[in-house]
């Protein structure tokens, strides 16, 4: 049977926006681990592999600028650490890394989340990451279709993907998130329905679906520029993909961000506030960072960040200008189902959006690819396939209006490398 969602959907066809996501809980804290067991043939991350006295001289340079953070005053709403793979750390550098932030930490915080890999977390892992404070476990299971598994590099089967959530209920862990990809050469709609069986088994609060992309110096972007596989065309990935987004809804699952959907009122809150704007320090090499209106990443060579003993280099410092951060925070907010309140544009920024957008609004509003009521401005769901596009327009709209904005553009459209991404925010 074809999946039918049941989420509550208006007269037009489009599903209701989540109405109870909370408002800024920053700052966050992303804590960076670096390591893999081997790379995933899709994966361009900056990773090392795990050769223990590296990991362990990694772990107590971290644990260092952890402490460093902790005596310089800052307080975490939410705690986020990623990679890498944290769960590949041996037993002595888990334990160490937690417990140091925990101790530095541990009062007042709304979320703590790990990343973990099927293969390489066990339940004395969960139960020293509980004991510790951890209340939210994300593994990347990707799919459970053993070719796709195979073909993504991934060093588990589905059936682990399945014993770690058993042994995650088992344990106690209060919530629960499960990374997915989606459009792999040769996936077929009944791959998909498999897919969708396990989660519905999993059941977890949280899900996060990606599209596949074939990143410069991957090996899946490599076969394909040889020709030795063989990728879904871009309207059997849209296909797959509604599908996929249809069947999750049918489980009760509510998009609230483009790659991300969640029940039981399980968001991920660290993740909502780099969505909105909010501010962040990361830890580790490679971290990204955004306190005071400035922005810089650490140093992402492991060697460098080792000898910097807890106080690495900067990089890539900028304060962002104003025209940045009205741009980044159009990017940022319509990736969100909710989407962008022009009210309060209008009161921060001193002016109408909707009036220098108005004929892209219009334009966009009548393919059925955004939603204009009120005072919010919202994509749809078919807009959502569409928006690097849409995205681009809006920008370009506010570029050419200096005059009313007062916005000295600092780049142009075509020549923006800004990422408001940080690390650990999408990944696969
Ligand atoms: S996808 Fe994740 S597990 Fe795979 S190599 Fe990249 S960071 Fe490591």
């Amino acid at each position: 049977m074809e999946p039918r969602s049941t989420n509550r959907r208006r007269p037009d066809g489009h599903a209701e926006p989540p109405l109870d996501l909370p408002e800024s809980l920053s700052p966050g804290l992303y804590v960076h681990v670096p390591f893999c067991r081997s790379r995933c043939t899709y994966c361009d991350f900056h990773v090392e592999s795990l050769r223990l006295p590296i990991v362990r001289e990694y772990s107590r340079a971290l644990i260092r600028e952890i402490e460093l953070a902790g005596e310089s005053g800052f307080t975490p709403s939410t705690i986020f650490v990623g990679g890498g793979t944290p769960s590949a750390l041996e037993e002595q550098c888990w334990d160490d890394l937690l417990a140091a932030l925990a101790r530095n930490f541990g009062s007042g915080l709304q979320e703590w989340t790990v990343e973990a890999n099927p293969e390489s977390i066990d339940e004395w892992k969960m139960e020293v990451a509980l004991s510790h404070g951890v209340d939210r476990i994300s593994t990347g299971a990707q799919t459970f279709d053993e070719k796709g598994l195979s073909l993504l590099g991934r060093r588990h089967d589905a059936s682990r993907v399945l014993e770690v959530h058993r042994m995650m209920a088992s344990v106690g862990v209060p919530r629960t998130s499960l990374d997915l990809i989606v459009g792999w050469p040769g996936q077929q709609l009944d791959s998909v329905r498999s897919d969708l069986a396990a989660v519905q088994e999993i059941d977890p609060d949280h899900v996060s679906l990606y599209h596949l992309s074939y990143e410069q110096g991957t090996w899946l972007h490599t076969m394909r520029s040889r020709g030795a596989i063989d990728p879904l065309h871009e309207e059997q990935c849209i296909e797959a993909s509604r599908f996929f987004l249809d069947g999750l809804a049918s489980q009760g699952y509510q998009r609230y961000e483009v790659s991300n959907l969640f029940k039981r009122g399980g968001a991920s809150l660290h993740n909502l506030n780099y969505w909105q704007r909010g501010t962040y320090l990361g830890v580790g090499s490679g971290a990204a960072s955004f306190l005071d209106g400035d922005r810089w990443k650490n140093r992402p060579d492991v060697s460098s960040y080792i000898r910097s003993f807890g106080r690495p280099e900067r990089v890539a410092e900028e304060t962002p200008d104003r025209f940045t951060a009205a741009v980044e925070s159009i990017m940022l907010r319509l990736r969100l189902a909710e989407g962008l309140d022009l009210a309060r544009w209008r009161r921060d920024e001193g002016y109408s959006l909707e009036q220098i957008c108005q004929g892209s609004l219009r334009q966009f509003a009548q393919q059925g690819l955004l939603i204009h009521e009120g005072d919010r401005l919202r994509i749809s769901d078919s807009g959502f396939d569409l928006l690097d596009s849409i995205l681009v327009t809006l920008i370009e709209d506010l570029e050419e209006a200096s005059d009313v904005t007062g916005y000295q553009p600092s780049c142009r459209s075509d020549d923006r490398s800004s990422n408001p991404s940080p690390a650990g925010l999408d990944r696969g």
